[in-house]
């Protein structure tokens, strides 16, 4: 086997500095000092109903980091134990006890390096790594002084338009949910549906909003592997394409690529891949398969903000357009994935409407909405300004890890 004629010094990121000393403040070492984990129960303003489960709150993980000159960034974590894997508590504990220590007296700005000692430490886990990378990032921005969009890659845009979800019901209620959306101003809606049992009631809700809507605006379609099979998911497009969604996102089991594939040949319609893409190395076997016209990116599937771009370096390559997707978020992890909406010309839709539907947030990120148009500002790292008082208000836990 050969070898490469030369060799890198492959030190341990963040535990040396080979930087030449410069004058500038910025360039200093950014030496991690701390971590709090911070379990928070936000509650809803009315329970979020998906094909898979139903809501009431969300339950997220928020993090700080602190360097030793007193530097700091806010991430969060929003685990979904059926598209992550993660359960709250489980994150809390991965956090506390494997990755926030892995972080400790490295360098802030070495990113790339401490993500990968975070991939040593433990396989998965992309919403608790979500959360670490978000932090990061914040951190390194506000240190520079820029926004976040900016160490991204700077403004591929300068507004955001956003949908908003109908949760799955009766069609007479989505319907009535979804007019609700309309008259507050959203052009696009996105309903969910998924019943693999009565996919004709699925056809059923589509149709009731297209007739409560108008001919104007679009619809999409969430599944949520709800119909399981491609088999169902091929039935059950046929009988809603007179309703004309404007695409069909995850219709069958997060793990059967090769039945995205199959859905999409058969029925020739527009096909979303979320739930069975989480990071790089699915975006990759979609491709592979032609599993898909469009990606589905969320920050907490990825792992945070770095995997997402290569999960988007992928998509782009191979002509697939990408959505920035949500779990139900705050503000902080909300505003890092519109960050990235910003920073990425590939991305063609953005769902961060977290925020929206919170009753209690921690964070000022509804003021960046109107309507459903959405403007990041120019304020150094996230723009978020944390309610601290409000963190520990709807706190659980709060724990800090250090040397
Ligand atoms: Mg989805």
């Amino acid at each position: 086997m050969r070898s490469l004629p030369i060799s890198w010094n492959a030190s341990e990121g963040g535990k040396t500095n080979h930087r030449s000393p410069l004058s500038c403040e910025t360039m200093s070492p950014m030496i991690i000092a701390s971590v709090e984990i911070i379990p928070v129960r936000l509650p809803l303003r009315e329970p979020f109903v998906i094909a898979y489960a139903s809501y009431p709150d969300t339950l997220s993980v928020m993090v700080r980091i602190r360097t030793k000159a007193g530097a700091e960034g806010w991430g969060e974590a929003t685990p979904d134990a059926n598209v992550t894997g993660e359960t709250w508590g489980g994150t809390t504990e991965t956090l506390r006890r494997d990755l926030a220590p892995a972080l400790i007296g490295r360098d802030a700005r070495d990113r790339e390096t401490a993500l990968h000692a975070l991939d040593a430490r433990i396989e998965g886990a992309p919403a608790a790594k979500a959360a670490l990378d978000i932090a990061l990032h914040d951190l390194v921005a506000r240190s520079i002084g820029i926004p976040l969009w900016q160490l991204l890659g700077g403004r591929a845009r300068d507004t955001l338009q956003i949908s908003r979800v109908v949760s799955m019901g009766e069609p007479a209620e989505m319907a009535a949910a979804a007019k609700r959306h309309v008259a507050d101003g959203f052009r696009t809606v996105k309903v969910k549906v998924g019943d693999a049992a009565n996919p004709q009631l699925d056809a059923r809700r589509v149709a009731a909003v297209r007739e409560a809507i108008g001919p104007e605006i679009a619809i999409k379609v969430d599944v949520n592997q709800g119909w399981r099979n491609p088999g169902t998911a091929i039935q059950a497009i046929r009988a809603m394409a007179p309703s004309r969604p404007a695409y069909i996102e995850q219709p069958v089991l997060w793990w059967d690529l090769e039945g995205l594939a199959e859905v999409r040949r058969q029925t020739g319609a527009i096909i979303m891949v979320d739930e069975g893409c989480h990071g790089p190395r699915d975006m990759l076997r979609a491709v592979n398969l032609r599993a898909a016209d469009l990606v589905n990116i969320k920050l907490m599937k990825t792992g945070g903000t770095l995997n997402a771009l290569k999960l988007n370096a992928i998509a782009e390559t191979a002509g697939i357009a990408a959505q920035i997707g949500t779990m139900v978020e705050s503000s902080i992890a909300s505003a890092a994935g519109l960050h990235c909406a910003i920073a990425m010309a590939n991305v063609k839709t953005v769902e961060m409407g977290g925020p929206l539907m919170l009753a209690e947030d921690i964070g000022d990120a509804c003021s960046w909405y109107q309507h459903d148009l959405v403007s990041v500002p120019d304020t150094p790292g996230l723009g978020i300004a944390v309610d601290v008082d409000r963190v520990r208000q709807f706190s659980e836990a709060w724990w800090t890890i250090d040397a």
